[in-house]
């Protein structure tokens, strides 16, 4: 049995007010102990999130880390920093740092590696661009990501979103036969390294996903939740965590 997970990315939104205002419309629409829902606000709102959320289904996370403990790094926040606010995930690799920030799978593993060292729990993210699409190299670049990315990590409570890159913030949602295509394959490549302990992985989509998409997406085997951007900023998102299956 793999809980589901409904997370939302608010990416560089949101300040502190406008988190409590967001938290007190949410919670009263949702309540579910049968799905696990996940907000990942900026790093400067984190703390009044955790706050709002005390109590409630609602857990948060960082958008990332950095892998070392302290030191001369400007601008970094690290893994102790972070728990220190009640966050209790972080994201590691979405497709925004690794194209605007240059994150690469030697950093992603560091701070895969760091946040477990930490108690950070961590979803992984992964996706190809529109031109590895067309040209066929989805299921090697994806495969190369799982491999270097999660290289030498044992612990099994690792979350992996499948994110294809062309599908984030455009409009554009990958089908969910697309969708599923590619977590069934991630799945295999985290069979190949944790054995049957990956049956119990959760593996999440993410990519334009709307109320009006979940639910068939959430029908497929191998998509165990969703990771959303835009629609998480609204109230919307109430209606993404209370999809009726
Ligand atoms: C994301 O940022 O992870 C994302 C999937 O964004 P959107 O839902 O807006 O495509």
């Amino acid at each position: 049995m793999r809980k589901e997970i409904i997370a939302g990315n608010w990416k560089m939104n949101k300040n502190v007010s406008q988190t409590k205002d967001y938290f007190s419309e949410l919670l009263p629409l949702i309540s579910t102990d049968k799905r696990e829902v996940v907000i990942f606000p900026p790093f400067t709102s984190l703390s009044a999130a955790v706050s709002c959320t005390q109590g409630s289904c609602v857990k948060i996370g960082a958008q990332n880390m950095y892998f070392e403990d302290s030191g001369a790094f400007t601008g970094e926040v690290s893994a102790e920093m972070i728990r220190d606010t009640g966050a209790v995930r972080v994201l590691v690799g979405h497709s925004e740092r690794r194209t605007l920030f240059g994150e690469t799978d030697e950093t992603v593993n560091k701070k895969l590696r760091k946040a477990f060292e930490t108690g950070l729990s961590p979803i992984m993210c992964v996706g190809e661009d529109l031109n590895q699409r067309q040209s066929g190299e989805t299921f090697d670049f994806i495969a190369s990501q799982i491999r270097n990315g999660l290289a030498g990590i044992e612990n099994d409570s690792i979350v992996v979103a499948y994110e294809p890159i062309w599908a984030i913030g455009t409009g554009v949602t990958a089908t969910s036969g697309q969708a599923e295509e590619v977590c069934g394959f991630i799945r295999e490549r985290l069979a190949e390294q944790f054995g049957n302990a990956a049956d119990g992985i959760r593996i999440l989509y993410g990519g334009s996903v709307k109320a009006g998409n979940i639910k068939e997406l959430m029908a497929m085997e191998d998509i165990d939740g969703v990771l959303v951007g835009g629609a998480s900023l609204k109230s919307e998102f109430a209606d993404i965590v209370n999809y009726d299956d």
